[in-house]
């Protein structure tokens, strides 16, 4: 049972720092919202101003349907006298969503892992959620609900009954993990890894690192923090975590180094859908593991996954039992039957330079005695080095042993260049719109190949995947 709790008029002010307040009626709101179409009478109304809505717009609408609370930012119009409701006004409408879950996280007496990290967030909080679930009544994080109005949104969502909450973080400038981890107050915080995405913002992958390390001043007293020993950025984690006397635990996670204080992974190997590893903890013992999906950066993931329920105290046989039921999202490296007894790898939900490296090593174990085609979109984001990152990519692309190579997007030229600069055959190459390129693999590929699909979200390669599948 998951009881929502209360908030007083009282409990508002407070949250939102503006000393008690004097009503003469008393109003009792059961939650808080931020979308007109779905909230609930009884529910608190926070206007946010959007690039295409401002939440204000929506309040007399909201008066006639009954809503009678309302956070506004000042200097708005607002209905004038409307008896029976309340106005609070602030001079952010998004920071007071932030200070609403903040209180309510404080409040609900829960504790919190807080995962972040270039590539994984979603798959390490998915596991994660697994693994705490079956031990405790556990929120999580829905889809990527994971920025400056998502995360509140989801701690809002604690309740009464809720013992830990598993967050993921995600950002795209400097400051943003500090605002998130002010809000979170995490006991655990996990980065999973540091890569060139959002360079455009950061400028280097260090300053990528010291934004992920933002999170680690706000782990709570007592608290843990998971590293990654593999990131070659580690010592800007352990400054940060020396930075944090609050901190009293730190779990290493490493896939390359087997050794007493780490989790670590061995006898990594590929098995029918998925892989199988031997999980290793620094004092808990061993478990044998089975994860259904082809990636083997998934059981870097895992290791993150396994580091912060160790550190909560959770057992061995609950993470083993966790990681196994965990599914990848669809869209990250997600394995559909294709046409002709092709398999395709889709990986069509995001890429940055880390994560289409990683796709094309799964791609290249998987194919290592079969034929491998690899479908590649543009990276977006990723700033001045744009054009360089897409000839490395292509160039990446040409020493996995694919047979085939397709390129999609406005980058396409200098992926194929930097392919074939690096030795792959000009002539198994080729540029296109979605289409051709989907017409091109229905009529050139042989049976059993492995297909790798994977590009920028904007980029929408999934309407690739989508003509590619087995119809029967
Ligand atoms: P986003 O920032 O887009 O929400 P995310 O950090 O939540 O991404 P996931 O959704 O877990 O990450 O995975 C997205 C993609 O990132 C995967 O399909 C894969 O290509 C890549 N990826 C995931 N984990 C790793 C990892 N540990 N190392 C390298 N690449 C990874
Ligand atoms: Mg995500």
């Amino acid at each position: 049972m998951n009881r929502p709790i209360p908030w007083r008029v009282a409990d508002i002010a407070k949250a939102l720092g503006q000393g008690p307040t004097h009503t003469v009626t008393e109003i009792v709101f059961s939650g808080v919202s931020t979308d007109s179409r779905t909230i609930g009478v009884q529910d608190l109304f926070v206007a946010l101003e959007g690039e295409r809505f401002d939440g204000h717009t929506f309040i007399a609408d909201l008066v006639k349907r009954g809503v009678r609370g309302f956070v506004v930012k000042k200097g708005q119009k607002i209905p004038k006298d409307v008896p029976g409701c309340l106005f609070f006004s602030v001079d952010n409408t998004l920071t007071a969503l932030g200070d609403l879950a903040r209180f309510q996280r404080l409040r609900a007496g829960v504790r919190v892992v807080a995962i972040t990290g270039s590539n994984g967030k979603t798959s390490t909080r998915k596991m994660t959620g697994e693994i705490f679930g079956r031990k405790f009544n556990t929120l999580t994080t829905r889809g990527n609900l994971n920025n400056e109005i998502g995360l509140p949104l989801t701690l809002l969502g604690l309740s009464l009954d809720h013992e830990w909450a598993v967050v993921e973080m995600g950002m795209n400038h400097g400051g943003e993990i500090h605002r998130l981890g002010s809000i979170a107050l995490p006991d655990i915080g996990v980065i999973t890894n540091t890569s060139h995405c959002h360079l455009e913002g950061l400028g280097t992958v260090e300053g990528v690192a010291r934004a992920k390390a933002e999170l680690l001043p706000h782990v709570r007293v007592h608290g843990s923090a998971v590293l990654n020993l593999d990131d070659p950025r580690f010592p800007i984690f352990s400054a940060a975590v020396r930075a944090n006397t609050a901190i009293e635990n730190i779990v290493c996670f490493s896939m390359d180094r087997l050794n007493m204080d780490c989790v670590g992974a061995s006898a990594i190997a590929d098995r029918e859908e998925g892989m199988g590893f031997t999980l290793v903890s620094p004092s808990e013992g061993t478990r044998e593991v089975f994860l259904h999906t082809p990636a083997r950066f998934m059981v870097s993931n895992a290791l993150a996954a396994a580091g912060a329920a160790l550190a909560a105290g959770i057992s061995m046989d609950v993470i083993k039992q966790g990681l196994e039921a965990f599914e990848p999202e669809p869209g990250r490296m997600h394995l559909e039957p294709g046409f002709n007894h092709t398999t395709i790898i889709d990986d069509t939900y995001n890429a940055n330079p880390g994560s289409v490296g990683a796709a094309l090593e799964t791609l290249e174990r998987v194919t290592q005695n079969g034929v491998g085609i690899a479908v590649l979109g543009d990276m977006l984001e990723l700033g001045p080095g744009t054009e360089q990152f897409h000839r490395e990519m292509g160039a990446l692309a040409a020493a996995s042993g694919i047979s085939r190579l397709y390129a999609h997007g406005p980058m396409a030229d200098h992926v194929i260049h930097g392919a074939v600069k690096a030795g792959f055959p000009g002539s198994a190459a080729m540029t296109g719109t979605r289409d051709e390129i989907a017409a091109d693999l229905l009529a050139h590929t042989p049976e059993n190949a492995w297909i790798l699909v994977k590009g920028s979200r904007g980029m929408r390669l999934e309407k690739i995947v989508s003509q590619l599948k087995r119809t029967t």
